[in-house]
């Protein structure tokens, strides 16, 4: 797509001839050409416009110059309305469709009986409200109070911040309201694109290839009311001309670089793009403060905090497959939850509350079930059978519960009193269209889906799958199931990790074990940068000869001793590998245990894009005793019997198997502390580190 040569600005109207004189909530337009600003033209009607801009589409193709022709209404209708009508999702034959019914003169036009007969295919209480003419039109509400829209409320669109204060295509009439203009402008349009054939590209459901584009506008995303004096309208479709006219090709064209093939979107919201890669961490950013000897746990937490940020992409994934995901962009609920005042129970609905004393019913022929409405109205004073979960029939807002009824010749007995609306939900009590259901670096639960699936989302824009790769370092490794030799052991670090990242949520890859040979090393870290977003060694994190993974981090200059004031922990290497993070952790089993959960998992986790997530911990008596002196964290081995928390007999480093037979950790805080059974000490369960 190239630049245009004009724009012209059209603020549509519904409404009837205004006569003469210019006047607000007609139809204005405004031309600029070679970024210039025409007087705004007045169109008493409608009739009058069409003719108009049929002249000027002849007169600037006859030139050949390229029109963006911008209309201040919806081009589609929320999603499922233009299969239900027409067989198609295709916003096109859509308009075909209205040009083949509606019939508009300067005088009148039949856009309310149309909203009508329409809402009659549809059970007659929805999609279109508001009835603009005195005499009443059959399945057209007058107003919300009973009124069912089979169909989203809401355009994709016009739930982005920046449309607040948009109206919905369905509202026939009323101040401000656009259903009307839709139904009165997509004919013109229909018509002046058949006129044109060839000439014309609708935006943004075609390619814009053609000399004229048809574009959608709301003049009030960016622009008030005006100066005094002028009339709004005629002001805004000036300054909407003149500033797409000003832009640079560039942005405009970013501008129309949307995806919207059934609904239409307005020109200058923007559709945020969640695939964008975050920035690189940057090479510092394991960096201590200089000076300080041994670290406190909490000092270096707060700086895993402060300086990672989220690596993980965006992409959208259909709701099926977002289990156990973590959601990238808030999510606002597509529909309501229930969509419709249903009833709660199986029983006997009616209008209005039941006074005290006997009661008695005719019923009324029929019932409503659940996803089997009652297209009907039930009279005054009468009952409907009806359902749980059925919607509520014209005429019935209270329900009685089929077990307090008495049913006999037809009629049903109760005893009242019942309160106006017993039994039923309202629509939208659980969750209203635009709420915000779920927030970014939310961790999707089952529960989750069912909300998500009931509000109308069908997929969701989620974080790739954080991939952590797990390598071990050491001569004296080998795997179980080998033949150890003297001095060997086998390999315990990596099957624990690799399940760790696995429970935590993120995707493990398995590097292996590497020999304690630079060289190896560092093949072995270029493999698993290439392959990881995280690396998470073990071993050989400390500064002696054999330590290998903190001289090659060292080499490349991007390494971080962290000198942690905690136990069980020694020295942990943290450093960027190839512009991949890599954890350095001990190789002691319990205290690379220890440190992947109290360091790595909030810092993977941040990384994932779930935020920081602090280990939730209780407070429990003791059902041991201890000494500690200051200066240190602790976190000993620990669970809970009979509501006390138990510790492993040994605080030995070594000591796997009491990793194996605690539950979770008990954490004494960094001052001294003498512990007596009974006295209350912080369990933080295995469970809250996610495992
Ligand atoms: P390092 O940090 O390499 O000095 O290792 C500290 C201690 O942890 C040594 O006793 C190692 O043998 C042991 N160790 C290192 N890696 C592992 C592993 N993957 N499995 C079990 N023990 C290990
Ligand atoms: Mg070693």
């Amino acid at each position: 797509m190239t630049g245009f040569d004009s724009f012209a600005m059209v603020d549509w109207s519904g409404g009837n001839d205004t006569g003469p004189r210019p006047r607000k909530d007609a139809i204005w337009a405004c031309v600029v050409r070679n970024g210039r600003a025409e007087e705004p033209t007045y169109f008493r009607n409608r009739e009058i416009a069409e003719q108009w801009l049929c002249d000027l589409i002849a007169s600037e193709v006859a030139t050949g110059r390229r029109l963006c022709l911008g209309f201040d209404f919806p081009f589609g209708y929320p999603r499922g309305f233009a299969n239900a009508l027409t067989g198609s999702d295709d916003p096109m034959q859509l308009w075909e469709w209205f040009e083949r019914r509606i019939e508009d003169t300067p005088k009148a036009n039949n856009r309310f009986d149309l909203a009508g007969e329409i809402n009659r295919r549809f059970g007659g209480k929805g999609p279109f409200w508001f009835n603009g003419l005195q005499r009443s039109i059959d399945g057209l509400p007058k107003d919300k109070s009973d009124y069912q829209n089979p169909f989203p409320e809401r355009r994709v669109v016009e739930l982005a911040p920046e449309t607040k204060g948009s109206f919905s295509c369905w509202q026939m009439g009323g101040a401000g309201a656009v259903g009307g203009q839709v139904m009165t402008g997509l004919p013109v349009l229909t018509r002046l694109r058949r006129a044109f054939a060839g000439k014309v590209s609708v935006w943004p459901f075609e390619v814009l290839d053609k000399p004229v584009a048809f574009v959608e506008i709301w003049p009030s995303l960016t622009l008030g009311a005006g100066p005094d004096g002028r009339i709004k309208d005629a002001w805004q479709v000036e300054q909407i001309a003149l500033s797409l006219a000003a832009m640079p090709v560039e942005d405009l064209a970013n501008q129309l670089n949307v995806t919207a093939p059934e609904e239409g979107w307005i020109l200058g919201v923007s559709q945020r793009k969640p695939d964008i890669a975050p920035p690189p961490l940057r090479n510092d950013c394991f960096a201590l403060p200089a000076g300080v000897n041994w670290t406190p746990v909490d000092d270096a937490l707060a700086l895993l905090r402060e300086r990672l940020t989220v690596i993980a992409p965006a992409e959208t994934e259909p709701l099926a497959q977002a289990a156990g995901r973590i959601v990238a962009e808030d999510i606002v609920a597509r529909r309501s939850n229930p969509p419709q005042p249903n009833t709660a129970v199986d029983g006997y609905g009616f209008a209005g509350a039941a006074p005290e004393g006997a009661q008695v019913m005719p019923l009324h022929p029929g019932r409503a079930a659940a996803g089997i409405p009652f297209d009907g109205t039930v009279p005054e004073g009468h009952a409907l059978r009806v359902l749980t979960g059925a919607a509520l029939p014209t005429g019935v807002d209270t329900v009685i519960l089929e077990e307090d009824v008495n049913l006999q010749d037809n009629h049903i007995a109760f005893h009242g009193p019942l309160k106006h609306g017993a039994n039923t939900r309202r629509a939208g009590e659980d969750v209203a269209e635009g709420d915000l259901v779920l927030i970014a670096g939310r961790r999707l639960t089952p529960a989750d889906l069912a909300l998500l699936s009931a509000t109308g989302i069908a997929e969701v824009s989620v974080r790739k799958t954080l991939r952590v790769a797990v390598l071990s370092t050491g001569d004296e490794l080998v795997e179980p199931g080998e033949i150890a030799g003297p001095g060997q052991i086998f390999d315990a670090n990596r099957p624990m990790l690799l399940s760790l990242i696995n429970r935590m949520g993120f995707y493990p890859v398995d590097m292996g074990r590497v020999v304690d040979d630079r060289e190896a090393l560092r093949d072995c870290l270029n493999a698993a940068a290439k392959q990881a977003d995280v690396i998470l060694t073990s071993g050989g994190a400390s500064a002696g000869d054999e330590d290998h993974v903190s001289a090659l981090l060292r080499e490349v200059g991007a390494m971080q001793e962290w000198r942690i004031a905690l136990k069980p922990g020694r020295p942990l290497a943290l450093g960027l590998w190839d512009g991949t993070p890599v954890f350095g952790l001990p190789g002691n089993p319990v205290a690379a245990m220890v440190c992947a959960l109290i360091f790595a998992r909030p810092a993977l986790g941040l990384m994932a894009g779930e935020g920081w997530q602090e280990p939730q911990g209780f407070d429990l008596p003791a059902a041991f005793e201890k000494r500690k002196k200051p200066g240190r964290r602790e976190y000993l081995r620990a669970r809970v019997r009979d509501g006390r928390a138990e510790v492993f007999a040994s605080e030995g480093s070594g000591r796997i198997s009491g990793l194996s037979w605690a539950e979770g950790l008990v954490e004494i805080e960094d001052g001294a502390r003498h512990i007596k059974p009974g006295d209350a000490v912080r369990f933080i369960p295995y469970g809250s580190f996610g495992l």
